[in-house]
């Protein structure tokens, strides 16, 4: 993808934003895989690992899992060969001291972030599409209070990232109540231009 060094998309957004959607659908596009850390823990939880059973209670609270174990997963998952070009990141980072680790592990792996979209959805229509979610996939995690909180350690930790990277010049705004088609689109663009 780029000459020198892998490139990183972080793709930002509340939960029910639409990341995951995106990043599947950017990942056939421009070949680069999608690290999503809510589904490297629940592979996990699924294999029954002792990481997995370090996660679940965390994400049964809707908490975030501790840094350190989350840093530690994602550096596993970069060095994979099919990262040799760089990843879609979805769900990582979530807080400051995720960013700083992330900073340090593309420095480490020689990569940098290209640019980081950040997919915005009202509030109503997320919880919407969270319950909606919840009748259709079952996600243990996806019942109303855990939702609740999940949206509450978002406002708390994860907004926090917006400045973070607006001072970088990495972050890009697109609305995310729209089809998914259409999105997808100016993601592409976005991500072609940066
Ligand atoms: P959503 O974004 O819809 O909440 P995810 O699948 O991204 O769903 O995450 C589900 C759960 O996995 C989170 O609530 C949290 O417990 C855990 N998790 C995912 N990513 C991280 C992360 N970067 N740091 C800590 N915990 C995480």
């Amino acid at each position: 993808m780029s000459a020198n060094g892998k490139t990183f998309v972080v793709l930002m957004g509340a939960p029910g934003a639409g990341k995951g959607t995106q990043a599947r659908l950017l990942e056939k596009k421009l070949g680069l895989p999608q690290v999503a850390t809510g589904d490297l823990f629940r592979a996990n939880l699924k294999n029954e690992t002792e990481l997995g059973r370090l996660a679940k209670s965390y994400m049964d609270r809707g908490e975030l899992v501790p840094d350190s174990v989350t840093v530690k997963m994602v550096r596993e998952r970069l060095t994979c060969d099919d990262c040799q070009n760089g990843a879609l990141l979805d769900g990582f980072p979530r807080n400051p001291i995720q960013a700083e680790a992330l900073n340090e592990l593309l420095a480490e792996l020689g990569g940098r972030i290209k640019v980081v979209p950040y997919i915005k959805v009202d509030e109503e229509v997320l919880i919407e599409r969270l319950i909606n979610r919840a009748r259709i996939d079952g996600r243990a995690d996806d019942n109303e209070e855990t939702i609740r909180n999940r949206m509450r350690v978002y406002h708390e930790q994860t907004t926090r990232l917006f400045d973070y990277y607006r001072d970088r010049h990495l972050l890009v705004e697109v609305d995310g109540d729209r089809p998914i088609e259409e999105i997808h689109q100016e993601l592409v663009s976005i991500i072609e231009k940066a």
